[in-house]
């Protein structure tokens, strides 16, 4: 459909900033990780864009996020694989209950419930220094935005990159990181930092 095909567009170009992105989140996964987590990621968005015929043949939104979900949590290996691919079938399962195309406030809604499952799961609260630093606000900026999806789109890419530069005065306390305890400090979480430029991208794909 013309949603499927608008979607995937969009998605293609956050995949293809993660890709550029690779070597900033290999250098900050080093300092505060395991390093992995750039090389995780840009297989997952290698994989997605490799499967630009299947995804496109997804009848609706839902699907094709089920879809991509399925994708990341056999390409992308560590933490985030886990709670990507959470948070991408959450949001599916949000939209798979609607009447109809879903519109902005629906998916503000969809990636809300989405963010919600990842803490639930993950454990993870505003202020440990995880991805949900930079989730959670952006989350609250798509369901409290009043504007269309350019706007709010914009607004969550800006409370995303807050989000994200607030985790380097942080201690962390989940995940790798944690193990590091205060020489994490003055370092801001990869994580965090992968969520702000996939939402800054998203925001420009709109644009
Ligand atoms: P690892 O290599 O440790 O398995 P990744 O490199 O895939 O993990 O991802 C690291 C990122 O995962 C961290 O920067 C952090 O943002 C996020 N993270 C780690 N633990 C959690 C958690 N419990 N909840 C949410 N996010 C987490
Ligand atoms: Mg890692
Ligand atoms: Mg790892």
């Amino acid at each position: 459909s013309d949603d499927v095909a608008a979607l995937h567009g969009t998605l293609a170009v956050v995949a293809d900033v993660i890709i550029a992105g690779e070597p900033v989140l290999t250098d900050l996964d080093r300092r505060v990780g395991d390093g992995d987590l750039g090389t995780n990621l840009a297989r997952g968005a290698s994989a997605v864009l490799a499967a630009s015929d299947l995804l496109l043949t997804q009848p609706d939104a839902a699907c094709y996020l089920t879809a991509v979900s399925d994708i990341v949590r056999r390409e992308v290996g560590g933490t985030s694989g886990a709670l990507y691919s959470l948070l991408l079938l959450t949001i599916a399962d949000w939209l798979q209950d609607l009447p109809g195309p879903p519109g902005v406030t629906d998916w503000a809604a969809a990636v809300a419930a989405g963010v919600a499952r990842v803490q639930l799961v993950g454990g993870a609260g505003p202020g440990d220094s995880t991805m949900v630093d930079a989730l959670h606000p952006a989350a609250q900026a798509l369901v409290h935005g009043d504007g269309d999806a350019v706007a709010r789109a914009g607004e969550a890419a800006r409370a995303a990159r807050a989000g994200a530069e607030s985790t380097a005065s942080l201690t962390p306390s989940l995940g790798r990181s944690s193990y590091l305890g205060d020489r994490a400090v003055g370092i801001p979480d990869p994580g965090a930092v992968a969520i702000a430029l996939q939402f800054e991208a998203l925001a420009a794909a709109l644009a």
